[in-house]
């Protein structure tokens, strides 16, 4: 089999969003529970396995690698992932290779992953108070990642700054965030709370807020206008016109952005997710190690793609207990 990937309701599949870990050096209120298990690391799949599934799907027509995690920047020698994946920029086969971050590591990487071909990157941060980031991140620290920013900054990558709203939470600094983003020259994109992984669901409907509240709050301050601008994900965009600034919104909650999906999600054990919030997967570990030349991973693949669902539906409501999606956002990446 050869040729684009072509999903059965006439979509192309051009993205690949790859989970490198589930491991992380935060544990945001909203991801992870304080005492998370990790995946088995004889689960997980080597750098260079997963380098063979991301070239296959670059053979097949994907056009954009989003590195994500966990927090990718913690996993050891990602960097010669990110280096032999870079010699598809090179010939062109790639248009795109990023990543989301929770920034701890940027100081130190930022010079490497510029040099590798990295043009932009997703920095998540839901507060600029130092309490506030200490106390929704459990552990980290804000001066660090604010260094961090300053060093991919200094680079020359473009910064994309992802904030989830969370009411009681960081409702009320909406508006410093736009203003702190367009004094830095960030876009930022907010984010709707997502029913995944047990964390405690009442937690959970406390902070869920929908989009269009934020965007409200911010029509009181700022003078917003819709753009068609689009970096190939699922945000809808507007200029601010007094900082020149763009801010996303993201919302799987409100709005369904099923139609126009062009990605599927591998997990750092091989594990091929059509659809973030739907359950069905394929195995491309056990693809991927058959000794065949490739060929049960492209059929594996192909296989996948063939059954990539319409849509999406997650629910929080107050008869729900549980999760609409049992799995953590950072075995999916975000
Ligand atoms: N560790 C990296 C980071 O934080 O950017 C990459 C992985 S993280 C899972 C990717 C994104 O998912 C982050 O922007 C995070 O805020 C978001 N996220 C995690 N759990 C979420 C949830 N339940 N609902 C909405 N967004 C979530
Ligand atoms: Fe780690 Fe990112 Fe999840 Fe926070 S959102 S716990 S930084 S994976």
């Amino acid at each position: 089999m050869d040729g684009p990937l072509i999903d059965p309701h006439g979509r192309a599949v051009t993205y690949l969003r790859v989970s490198v870990t589930d491991r992380c050096d935060f544990r945001c209120l909203y991801c992870m529970a304080e005492d998370m298990t990790f995946l088995p690391k004889k689960d997980v799949l080597s750098l260079e396995e997963l380098e063979v599934i991301c070239s296959t799907f670059v053979e097949r027509g994907v056009t954009k690698l989003r590195m994500t995690g966990g927090e990718p920047l913690v996993r050891r020698d990602v960097m010669w992932l990110f280096r032999q994946l870079s010699r598809h920029l090179v010939t062109g086969a790639l248009d795109e290779l990023t990543l989301t971050t929770n920034g701890s590591q940027l100081e130190r990487f930022s010079d490497e992953l510029a040099d590798i071909g990295i043009r932009r990157i997703n920095v998540s941060l839901d507060t600029l108070e130092e309490d506030k980031f200490t106390e929704i991140t459990r552990w980290g620290r804000l001066e660090k990642v604010k260094a961090g920013l300053n060093a991919a900054k200094r680079a020359g990558i473009a910064i994309k700054i992802n904030t989830v709203a969370l009411r009681g939470f960081n409702d009320d600094e909406f508006n410093n965030l736009v203003q702190w983003c367009g004094d830095e020259g960030f876009d930022l994109t907010f984010i709707e709370v997502m029913p995944m992984g047990e964390i405690g669901e009442e937690a959970r409907l406390g902070q869920y807020m929908p989009l269009s509240m934020v965007r409200a709050k911010l029509n009181e301050s700022w003078s917003l206008r819709d753009i068609d601008y689009s970096t190939g994900g699922p945000a809808r965009y507007v200029e601010v016109k007094e900082t020149g600034g763009r801010v996303g919104f993201i919302t799987p909650m409100t709005h369904n952005f099923c139609e126009s999906c062009n990605r599927v999600r591998l997990t750092c054990t091989g594990i091929l997710y059509m659809c973030l919030g739907q359950e069905d997967t394929a195995d491309l570990r056990t693809a991927v190690r058959a000794k065949d030349n490739g060929t049960a991973l492209m059929n594996t693949i192909d296989d996948a793609i063939g059954r990539k669902p319409k849509g999406h539906d997650f629910i929080i409501d107050r008869r729900r207990r549980d999760p609409s999606v049992p799995r953590h956002m950072s075995v999916t990446g975000g």
